[in-house]
C-alpha cells in the first residue's frame, strides 16, 4: 500500500482524501496556501506544508512548490481531487517524471480526454453517439463557420476544445450572431485556458445531464458504478445531483456501460473518471470525459457502498480494484446538494466569518464540508463549502430526508444557498424527476 499521500487540495475534498487515507493507515501530507492554514484538513493531517501565497496561481496551481513540498516529506504518492491540477497532464507527468505517483489516469490519457475534439473522436470510433457537432477546430473563414452551423442546424453552441468549469461556452441561435460570438468566445477561451481552440455543436434545448462513474485498474480490470443526473444547474454549474437517474432504465445502463468499458480497456485507463453525456429523447449524447474525481462522487457510493476514493489509492498502490462489476448493488436513492457560501438573489460569493455552524444528522444523512464555527471562508476560492447528501430506500424517501437535513443545517455570519436548495425539494416538478438542465434557469427567470 501507498506509504505517505500529498493532498494537493483545500477544502472539502481534501479532507474527504484524508480521511480515506487515514482508514487505511496512509500517512498524509497537507499542502496550503497562507490564508489556508486553518484549514480542517491541515490540523488533521500527519503533516503539513505551506507552499504559497492565497493566489491559486502561486500555490495550489503551482507545480514547482507541490513537487517540492513531496520530496521535502518523503511521500509516495500525489491525489490532486478536482478542479486545480487534477487534469493538468504536464504535472500528471512531472509528478510521474519525479518518481512519485500520480493518483489518476496516465498523463497521456489525461492529454488525450482532455482534448474534446479527441475525445469526440475516440467515442464515435467506439460507436457511442456524441452530441451532432463538427469534426474540427472552427478555422477563420467565417463564410465556411456559417456553412458549418448551418449543417449542424442553429441553435449551435460554441465550446472551448481545453474547455472545463462550464466556462468557454457561447450558444447562437441566428447566422447573424455567429462570427461576433465566435470572436469573442475565441478571446475568452485564449484568456482562460492559454488554448483558443473552439468548435460547434448542436444546442439541445431539452437535455438532462446524465453522467457514468467508472473505476478502472492497472489489471485492465473495469466496472461502472452506475450513473448520476446533474441536470439541476445554473450557469453550466452543477446544483443538485442524485443518483440513479430517474426513469433509467436498467438494460439502457447495462448497454451504455459496456460500450464505455471497453472504451476504457482499449485505451488502458487507469482510476476514476466520468462519461458525461446529454440524454434528450431516450438518447444519450457524449459530451466529454472527466479524468478525475467529481465533486458528486458521494451519491454514486451511497447507492453502491463503495469508497471511490479508497479504490483509487488502491489502484494507484497498483493492487486490484476491490470488487468486481458483479458484486456492484445499486441500494436506494441518494441526493446531493452544493452548499455555497453566496447571496441567495444574486448569487455573487459571500466569503467571511462562520460564526455558528450546526450540522445536520440522522439516519442516511452525510455532510462532506470543512466548515466549523469560528471558520472564515476565505475570498480567494471557489464559493462551494460542503455538499450535504442524503440517501433513502426510495427517491421520495431521500427527497424527504434531504429536507430535514436542509433544515437542521445552520450556518450563521455568512450568506449561503440553503433557501434555493429547500425550494427545489419542495417543487412538485423536481419531485416528478427527470427535470432538464434548463429548468432552474427558467424557473429563476420567472421570479
Ligand atoms: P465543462 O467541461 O465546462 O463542464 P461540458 O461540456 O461538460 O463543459 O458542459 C457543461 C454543461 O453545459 C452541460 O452539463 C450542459 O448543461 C451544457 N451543455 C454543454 N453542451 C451542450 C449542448 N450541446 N447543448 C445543450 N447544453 C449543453
Amino acid at each position: 500500500m501507498l506509504d505517505k499521500v500529498v493532498i494537493a487540495n483545500r477544502g472539502e475534498i481534501a479532507l474527504r482524501i484524508l480521511r480515506a487515507c487515514k482508514e487505511m493507515g496512509i500517512k498524509t501530507v497537507a499542502l496550503y496556501s497562507q490564508p489556508d492554514i486553518h484549514l480542517k484538513h491541515v490540523k488533521l493531517s500527519d503533516e503539513s506544508v505551506c507552499i504559497g501565497p492565497a493566489r491559486s496561481v502561486d500555490s495550489y496551481l503551482n507545480i514547482p512548490a507541490i513537487i517540492s513540498a513531496t520530496e521535502l516529506t518523503d511521500a509516495t504518492a500525489i491525489h490532486p481531487g478536482y478542479g486545480f491540477l487534477s487534469e493538468n497532464h504536464r504535472f500528471a507527468d512531472q509528478v510521474e517524471s519525479s518518481g512519485f505517483i500520480f493518483i489518476g489516469p496516465k498523463a497521456q490519457t489525461i492529454r488525450m480526454m482532455g482534448d474534446k475534439l479527441k475525445a469526440r473522436q475516440a467515442m464515435m470510433q467506439a460507436g457511442i453517439a456524441c452530441v451532432p457537432g463538427c469534426e474540427n477546430l472552427l478555422g477563420d473563414d467565417e463564410e465556411e463557420n456559417r456553412r458549418i452551423a448551418k449543417d449542424i442546424g442553429y441553435p449551435v453552441i460554441i465550446k472551448a476544445v481545453a474547455g472545463g468549469g462550464g466556462r468557454g461556452m457561447r450558444v447562437v441561435r441566428t447566422a447573424a450572431a455567429l462570427s461576433s460570438a465566435i470572436h469573442l468566445t475565441r478571446m475568452e477561451c485564449a484568456a482562460t485556458f492559454s488554448n483558443d481552440g473552439i468548435y460547434l455543436e448542436k444546442f439541445l434545448e431539452h437535455p438532462r445531464h446524465i453522467e457514468f462513474q467508472v473505476l478502472a485498474d492497472s489489471f485492465g480490470h473495469v466496472i461502472h458504478l452506475g450513473e448520476r443526473d446533474c441536470s439541476l444547474q445554473r450557469q453550466h454549474q452543477k446544483l443538485v445531483e442524485e443518483a440513479p437517474a430517474p426513469g433509467i432504465s436498467a438494460a439502457q445502463r447495462t448497454a451504455l456501460c459496456n460500450k464505455l468499458i471497453k472504451v476504457c480497456v482499449d485505451m488502458n485507463y487507469l482510476s476514476a473518471g466520468t462519461f458525461e453525456f446529454l440524454y434528450e429523447k431516450g438518447q444519450f449524447y457524449f459530451m466529454e470525459m472527466n479524468t478525475r474525481l467529481q465533486v458528486e462522487h458521494p451519491v454514486t457510493e451511497m447507492i453502491t457502498g463503495v469508497d471511490i476514493v479508497k479504490e483509487q489509492l488502491r489502484i494507484a498502490a497498483g493492487e486490484k480494484l476491490s470488487l468486481q462489476q458483479s458484486d456492484v448493488q445499486f441500494r436506494g436513492h441518494a441526493v446531493e446538494c452544493r452548499i455555497n457560501a453566496e447571496d441567495p438573489v444574486n448569487f455573487t460569493p459571500s466569503p467571511g466569518r462562520i460564526d455558528i455552524y450546526h450540522p445536520p444528522g440522522g439516519l442516511g444523512v452525510r455532510m462532506d464540508t470543512h466548515i466549523y464555527s469560528g471558520y472564515s471562508v476565505p475570498p480567494y476560492y471557489d464559493s462551494m463549502i460542503g455538499k450535504l447528501i442524503a440517501w433513502g430506500h426510495d427517491r421520495a424517501n431521500a427527497i424527504a430526508r434531504m429536507r430535514n437535513a436542509l433544515d437542521e443545517v445552520f450556518i450563521q455570519g455568512i450568506e449561503t444557498n440553503i433557501a434555493m436548495h429547500q425550494n427545489i425539494m419542495n417543487n412538485p416538478d423536481f419531485a416528478q424527476g427527470g427535470l432538464d438542465i434548463h429548468y432552474i434557469e427558467k424557473t429563476l427567470s420567472q421570479h
